[in-house]
């Protein structure tokens, strides 16, 4: 029997695992040294508190497939010639075929000030501790809540709005948004890059009165003195735009860098472009993992370099890589890889049957279940073109039109998909 070697026991990792072992063609050995698995895409709700954080969680010995071989330790090196993986310990492993998923590092140095920031005082993130978000969204008393996006790729790109319509929605409730300003000041110039989706994003936006800060690159976080720091990517001078003029307030009228303005403290200082905030949720720089980024395995940017169809090694044809650690250009969730996985089972299977892989291929289909508020998301489905590609079973849950928000998708968020990962896809079953 063949040996499938997994680096990785998170979402794809497991998948894969539990998928191929269904077959009974392969053995598979998985490297992992993490005592805990988590479902991330709770963590949104959790940040709001519409979901516990304990059940985003489950032991990785209770989630491993049975069957595997589990070798608890980290990966280190690649020897493709060898056909073998060097673990931290110093151990070698031998494979016929390996699938490499390690997932994506969170590099908070890339930002200055923020390791010595982040999850203290009011400056919180999704991404590292969502019970610290909820602590900081439930002490807000009003000012500049201020929502960002990293310069860098992320996992699930709509989660940074995603808990700012939630805390909005809180604000809200709590009757303190009339004394709050909300922003969103992310690097790109549009607020999402699938074209129906944005249209119902920006209705949000407007109906919410959130200002919108496109261009706006994070460099620099002062938490004590509760500054953001950006530098502005594109020259406000086009269009009229007067935003750095005024050291005090900012007036910029160019709406494609301010759109929605809002009266909040700005000082600008060396070029840069600090906004004071009275709380701020942030999605941190993330990098592929550095044994990746060091590996011959790697492209330029240091991802994983396969081809974005088959997910096989450009240059080791029995290696595969996937998930958030792969040079895919679409966005890196677990619904991506929900479909990357079966495309990476097969292509093993028929190598090892007729040493040459399947024709089936990953249309680069990603998706984000952007939360609008509590009780409301709109579903944005799309592939490598950016079309919005629906989900064709989403009309057996009587829902027909997935790009505006709806009440039934917010029940597929927070209860019907938690539920198929851990009891279905997690084991192997196509869903
Ligand atoms: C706040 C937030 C919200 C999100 N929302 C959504 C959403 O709504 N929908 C959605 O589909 N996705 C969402 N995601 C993204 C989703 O969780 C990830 O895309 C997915 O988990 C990636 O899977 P992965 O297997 O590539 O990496 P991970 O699941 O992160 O797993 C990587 C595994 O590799 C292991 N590993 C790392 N280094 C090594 C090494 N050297 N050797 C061996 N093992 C190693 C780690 O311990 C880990 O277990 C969200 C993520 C976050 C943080």
């Amino acid at each position: 029997m063949k040996h499938v070697l997994i680096i990785g026991g998170g979402t794809a990792g497991i998948m894969t695992a539990a998928q191929l072992l269904k077959g009974k063609n392969f053995k598979v050995s998985l490297l992992e040294p993490a005592e805990y698995h988590y479902y991330q895409p709770a963590w949104t709700l959790v940040g709001a508190n519409a979901y516990n954080f304990d059940k985003t969680r489950k032991s990785m010995a209770s989630i491993m497939p049975k069957g595997v071989n589990w070798i608890k330790e980290f990966a280190e090196n690649f020897h493709p010639e060898n056909n073998t993986v060097e673990t931290k310990s110093g151990q070698l492993i031998s494979y016929d075929y390996l699938v490499v998923a390690p997932g994506i590092k969170i590099d908070t140095s890339m930002v200055e000030g923020l390791t010595e920031a982040i999850d203290k005082g009011v400056v919180c993130s999704n991404y590292t501790d969502p019970e610290f978000t909820w602590n900081v969204i439930k002490n807000f008393k009003g000012g500049t809540a201020l929502f960002t996006q990293p310069t860098t790729p992320i996992k699930c790109g709509g989660a940074p709005q995603k808990i700012m319509y939630l805390a909005d929605d809180y604000f809200y409730k709590k009757g303190i948004k009339k004394d709050t300003n909300i922003i969103f000041a992310t690097p790109g110039g549009v607020i999402f890059g699938v074209k129906p989706i944005a249209n119902t994003l920006m209705d949000v936006i407007n109906r919410k009165e959130i200002n919108v800060r496109y261009h706006h690159a994070l460099v620099k976080v002062d938490g004590d003195k509760k500054i953001a720091w950006y530098k502005i990517t594109k020259d406000p001078k086009v269009g009229g735009c007067v935003i750095l003029e005024d050291k005090s307030t900012d007036n910029c009228i160019d709406e494609t860098i301010n759109y929605n303005p809002k009266k909040v403290k700005i000082t600008k200082e060396n070029g840069l472009y600090g906004i004071h905030f009275d709380m701020l949720h942030l999605a941190p720089p993330q990098t592929a993992p550095e044994f990746i980024k060091n590996s011959v395995l790697s492209n330029d940017a240091g991802w994983l370099a396969v081809d974005i169809h088959t997910l096989q090694h450009e240059k080791y044809k029995n290696i595969f890589g996937l998930g958030d650690a792969a040079a895919l250009p679409t966005a890196k969730t677990g619904a991506a890889i929900r479909k990357q996985v079966p495309i990476v089972v097969e292509n093993l299977t028929r190598l090892s049957n007729e040493q040459s892989i399947s024709t089936k291929t990953y249309n680069g289909y990603s998706s984000c279940p952007l939360v609008t508020g509590y009780g409301k998301m709109v579903l944005a489905e799309f592939d490598y073109d950016s079309n919005f590609t629906p989900d064709p079973k989403l009309k057996q849950m009587l829902v027909f039109n997935s790009d505006k928000e709806h009440w039934r998708l917010w029940l597929l968020k927070k209860f019907m998909l938690p539920y198929l990962y851990w009891n279905k896809m997690l084991k192997g079953e196509n869903v």
